[in-house]
């Protein structure tokens, strides 16, 4: 009797690649995969840690799991069992810990479980180590993802950044970098898979390559982010390459304009800034200036048509007086960005910022926020009405309903989402087809509708 396996991802990119990958390896183990909802002999949960809340949500589905199947296996993988190690040793509902690098070890923990529990012996399992000494990246692969037309692939693990407000480099170690044959031998399978549209991804992407040895470099150049996504650009079958957050330090000239040559890159720049005032940024720890940032946005700006440029801000960081407050919606007004991923701060066990005295009320974080997702939806509607009457590409995803009619919806290369309406009854196969169409209005408030040429 095949045993049913279910799976549960908590998290970023890198955790959902991770978990799709360890689906994949237990299906080539012989085991039914089922949803999580479901009757299972073993639950596997990716866990997260980045915030206390996180940590939180990981048990709860931990302890769901065993609630659902008290005879099952359960596993707990990822960054609360490497972070909170003990906590989840002692943790009844757990069966399994495996830490961060040791995914690729699932199928056979679980298969030396099945043999002790044969023998009528129970023992907890665990295979956690201590990250920050690891040097080697751990191989992972996926032949397909969750999603049809875009594919999620890790490139990179672990950060040296140590941003003072940040657990994930006491979860993820140091930076490690995937060799470059297994991320090209990836993107062709991915390809020969039907992807067209790559994102390639990773804890902090704008490190890949800092880890490798002078003889892993190759003869003619470094091997880095850029010299990776020349290499990706060349696989046939893929038709747009988008990557994950990346860090001010990496928008040199030489990495924009080496970007600007390359038709499939998709003008879509998460820049990660957390704050718009230098001294903020310099209790974040973060590495770089607003003038750098500035510089960098310019730099974007100048080799691409209308990128979407995106960011990351914490609002209510200790010490962050009204003032600074100020300093940093005003520098994000200047930038214009087309989205900004707004965060109140949140104290995380185990990190100096959680040490500091200088924190900032509740009350005062929300009404913060509050300002600036204001000042968001006009710099977002000035970024969309730039499209009106211009020509789009869209990556057609699926069909969705507003009202009575009916559109095919999908995203440009900016990351824009974009739809065209279809004709009544009609429903024509445009899944992972690039269609052009002419901007006509906006749909609702984010989405661009366009009519077909
Ligand atoms: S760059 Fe900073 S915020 Fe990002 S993962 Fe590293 S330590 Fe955390």
């Amino acid at each position: 009797m095949r045993r049913k396996a279910a799976l549960h991802n908590l998290g970023c990119k890198v955790n959902a690649y991770e978990t799709e990958s360890m689906r994949q390896m237990l299906e080539q183990a012989g085991y039914e995969i089922v949803p999580f909802e479901e009757q299972a002999d073993v639950y596997v949960i990716n866990t997260c840690s980045v915030t206390n809340i996180a940590d939180r949500k990981s048990r709860q589905m931990i302890h769901r799991a065993k609630k659902r199947n008290p005879d099952s296996v359960v596993v707990a993988a990822g960054c609360y069992v490497q972070t909170s190690e003990e906590q989840a040793r002692a943790d009844e509902a757990i069966d399994l810990l495996i830490g961060n690098n040791k995914k690729h070890e699932l199928a056979e923990l679980l298969e030396h479980f099945w043999e002790e529990e044969k023998r009528g012996r129970y023992e907890k399992e665990s295979s956690v180590e201590d990250i920050a000494q690891n040097q080697e990246y751990e191989e992972l692969k996926v032949t397909g993802t969750g999603e049809h037309t875009r594919a999620f692939i890790k490139i990179q693990d672990g950060c040296n950044q140590f941003c003072s407000y940040c657990i994930i480099p006491y979860a993820r170690g140091r930076v490690r970098s995937r060799k470059p044959e297994d991320v090209l031998w990836e993107v062709r399978t991915l390809a020969q898979n039907g992807y067209r549209e790559i994102v390639l991804t990773g804890i902090h992407l704008s490190s890949y390559g800092v880890d490798f040895k002078p003889q892993e470099q190759s003869q003619e150049k470094d091997v880095n982010l850029l010299s990776l996504i020349r290499q990706v650009h060349e696989v046939e079958g893929i038709d747009r390459i988008r990557f994950g957050s990346l860090e001010p330090k990496i928008i040199t000239e030489e990495f924009v304009k080496g970007l600007s040559e390359l038709p499939k890159i998709c003008p879509h720049f998460h820049l990660s800034l957390q704050s718009g005032c230098d001294d903020t940024l310099k209790r974040m720890n973060r590495k770089y200036t607003c003038e750098e940032y500035r510089a960098g946005c310019n730099l974007i700006r100048r080799y691409f048509s209308h990128p979407a440029i995106t960011t990351d801000v914490i609002v209510g960081f200790p010490g962050e007086t009204p003032e600074e407050f100020e300093v940093t919606r005003k520098f994000l007004k200047e930038i214009r960005f087309f989205e900004i991923h707004i965060f109140k701060y949140s104290m995380r066990k185990g990190t100096p910022a959680a040490q500091r005295k200088d924190q900032i009320p509740e009350e005062i974080k929300s009404a913060r926020s509050d300002v600036l997702f204001e000042d968001l939806a006009e710099m977002n509607q000035e970024y969309l009405n730039w499209y009106r009457e211009k020509e789009i590409e869209i990556l057609m995803e699926e069909i969705v309903s507003f009202g009575e009619k009916k559109y095919f919806l999908g995203h440009t290369k900016e990351y824009v989402k974009a739809a065209i309406l279809l004709p009544e009854g009609e429903e024509p196969d445009w899944e992972n087809k690039l269609l052009k169409g002419r901007v006509v209005s906006l749909l609702k408030e984010h989405i661009l509708l366009a009519e077909r040429c």
